[in-house]
């Protein structure tokens, strides 16, 4: 299956990711996770994005899409992949599109994490990752650029899930509750039983 996972940050999207790419096989791709990859490896990836990172501004087209395109050239991404923060805006749909349509591909679902504002942003100001055995505040999660993210969010990112919902492809789901009920829903929405196998899609 080849899905885009949509969402507001602190919408649970990594985590999710990760628990429904793991069920259907597929590689689940972060950009937002390559990226940070890059900043902390401080390649020359790294030094083009980290600004924009830490600024919560999205990172130019250029860089993105490109990246992006040559992790689904990969090997491990021909028979399906779970992109997670990626489209972030209208011409980063398109431009999905027309990169899938280069490989012979589309896209079989999107899906929506819906969580209403206030309850990001109290997810956001409490979110820790472990880095070397430390628990460390993400950078961009401090409250200013939280609110810039969610900002920029509402701007740019927003209008995607309705570009999709004009190609039926739209699935939305509440993402509040505990991360096993979430799962159910997501995988509901995909039309996936608990083993990971495909079925119908559920009525969305
Ligand atoms: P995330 O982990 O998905 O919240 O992404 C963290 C940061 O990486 C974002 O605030 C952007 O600066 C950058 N980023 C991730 N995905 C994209 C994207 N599709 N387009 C542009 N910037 C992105």
């Amino acid at each position: 299956m080849r899905i885009v996972l949509l969402g507001p940050p602190g919408a649970g999207k990594g985590t999710q990711a990760q628990i429904i790419a793991g069920k259907l096989g597929v590689p689940a791709i972060s950009t937002g996770d390559i990226f940070r990859a890059n900043v902390s490896g401080q390649t020359d990836l790294g030094k083009q994005v980290k600004t924009y990172l830490d600024a919560g501004n999205l990172v130019p087209d250029e860089i993105t899409v490109a990246m992006v395109k040559d992790r689904l050239a990969e090997a491990d991404a021909e028979s399906g992949f779970l992109l997670d923060g990626f489209p972030r805006s209208i011409p980063q749909a398109e431009q999905l599109r027309d990169s899938l349509t280069d490989l012979g591909q589309e896209l079989d679902r999107v899906l929506e994490l819906v969580v209403d504002e206030d309850e990001l942003v109290r997810r956001l100001s409490g979110r820790r990752m472990i880095v070397d055995g430390k628990e460390v505040q993400r950078d961009d999660d401090k409250p200013e650029t939280v609110r810039h993210r969610l900002h920029v969010y509402r701007e740019q990112t927003a209008p995607v899930a309705g570009f999709y919902e004009g190609e039926g492809l739209l699935a939305r789901i509440d993402a509040i509750g505990e991360i096993e009920e979430v799962t159910s829903r997501a995988l509901r929405a995909l039309g996936v039983d608990g083993n990971g196998e495909a079925g119908q899609p559920a009525a969305v």
